[in-house]
């Protein structure tokens, strides 16, 4: 009997292709959404690049191509308690994938309404699911998205584990006793502080209610396509290229279609983690395949490919397209340049082989930002006098 996957925030750049994905793998998906995410993108004016079809057309398309059914429920996790919990009751899923936050560090940080926002959608959202799954004695495995953000970025080019350190404490016999604790994180932002959040009710969870949980700490996802939403232009994933939303590959690949420089503030020695859409919905797939046990402590993967600086990433976009590169001003008082090296052992372990930003898969998605840029809200790619004004948060975007 095929497995029930409940998709929470299946309706989002990476719920959606995981949704498809794991459809496609054969598991029964059930993709819960409030739809906030469209909400906000008219909130913002800054849709996606990409011409998002209704969920409906999107389910339909993709029963038309597949012959599978997703169903959708409508609900906010985060307001809407007796539904969640009904919702689970009668569904008891084999595994939820939880991707219903939100995930925007520059939008947590506009000002304290959203910042309210972002705390009440984000840890709400995470507890009620959690108090759910215990209330009901569930044994669902849960996997999160978490993000390798909360841990900040120090630069000093130590690696960072799969989220524990080992310490040693000095006893008051002289001894020293081994413990194994969370490392600790650093959050650059409300978002990232919501993340941070999370850990430790998963910590809580796991251990008083033994829930089985794994939380992926996913680097910053790049591309737009899998092989599954290339089937049908009905099922093409969001493109974000906005101040809040786009990452900074998008916006040099919007630099690059309109034909403006690929703006880098300071000396772009920023080093960011990054992983490739496809490899996502791979990672999420691999890990709902080796569950955790009941009782275990709550196990975290780093969903990483590979690190790469900003200035990296634009020369590799400038070959790609013969778009300038314009090094500006940082205005931001963070280390010119930082070191980030991350393990990424246990996906390789699973057996994932990495899509690297050199692969082919980069073309694709300056082919997608060129086809749709008569689409494009020209406003948004910041060009100087703009570019100063957003800055600050330009520069957060980049996690
Ligand atoms: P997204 O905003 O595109 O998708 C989130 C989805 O969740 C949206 O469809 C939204 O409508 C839904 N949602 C939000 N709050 C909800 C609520 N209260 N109830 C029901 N649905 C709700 O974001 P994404 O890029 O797909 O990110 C998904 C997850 O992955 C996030 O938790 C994010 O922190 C994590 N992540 C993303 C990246 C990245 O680069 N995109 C990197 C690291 C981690």
């Amino acid at each position: 009997m095929s497995k029930t996957v409940l998709v929470l925030g299946g309706d989002g750049f990476c719920g959606w292709p995981t949704s498809l994905h794991l459809s496609a793998l054969g598991y029964e998906v059930v993709i819960v959404d409030n739809f906030v995410r469209r909400t906000i993108a008219k909130e913002l004016d800054a849709p996606s690049l990409t011409p998002i079809a209704s969920i409906d057309e999107r389910l339909n398309t993709w029963k038309d191509v597949s012959g599978h059914d997703i169903d959708v429920v409508e609900l906010d996790i985060a307001q809407d308690y007796p539904e969640l919990r009904r919702l689970l009751a009668s569904v008891r899923p084999d595994a939820i994938v939880h991707f219903a936050e939100q995930r925007a560090a520059p939008y947590s940080m506009r000002d304290a309404a959203h910042k309210a926002y972002t705390v009440d959608n984000n840890v709400n959202g995470t507890h009620n699911l959690l108090a759910a799954m215990a209330e009901l004695g569930l044994d669902t495995h849960l996997v999160h998205l978490g993000t390798m953000g909360v841990y900040g970025y120090g630069g000093d080019g130590l690696e960072i584990p799969e989220g524990y350190l080992d310490v040693t404490i000095d006893g008051p016999d002289g001894a020293r006793y081994p413990r194994k604790i969370l490392y600790p994180t650093k959050p650059g932002s409300i978002y990232h502080l919501t993340k941070s959040m999370d850990q430790l009710m998963f910590q809580f969870y796991a251990g008083n209610d033994h829930l089985r949980i794994t939380d992926l700490h996913q680097g910053i996802v790049w591309g737009t396509q899998t092989e599954e939403t290339r089937l049908a232009p009905a099922l093409i994933n969001r493109f974000d290229y906005d101040g809040d939303f786009g990452t900074v590959l998008n916006r040099f690949l919007m630099q690059a279609a309109a034909g403006h420089a690929l703006t880098v503030h300071g000396t772009g020695g920023q080093t960011r983690a990054f992983i490739n859409i496809q490899d996502t919905v791979r990672c999420i797939a691999l890990a709902l395949a080796n569950p955790p046990a009941a009782g275990e402590q709550v196990r975290i993967i780093n969903q990483v490919a590979e690190t790469r600086r900003v200035r990296d990433l634009a020369e590799l976009v400038s070959e790609l397209t013969g778009a300038d590169i314009e090094y500006v001003d940082n205005p931001r008082g963070e280390a010119a340049e930082n070191d980030l090296v991350v393990s990424n052992a246990t996906l390789k372990n699973l057996g994932l082989e990495p899509i690297l930003l050199r692969d082919a898969l980069l073309t694709e998605t300056v082919d997608i930002a060129l086809r749709f840029i008569e689409r494009a809200n020209l406003n948004t790619i910041p060009a100087t006098a703009l570019w100063s004004g957003r800055a600050e948060r330009e520069i957060s975007q980049l996690d």
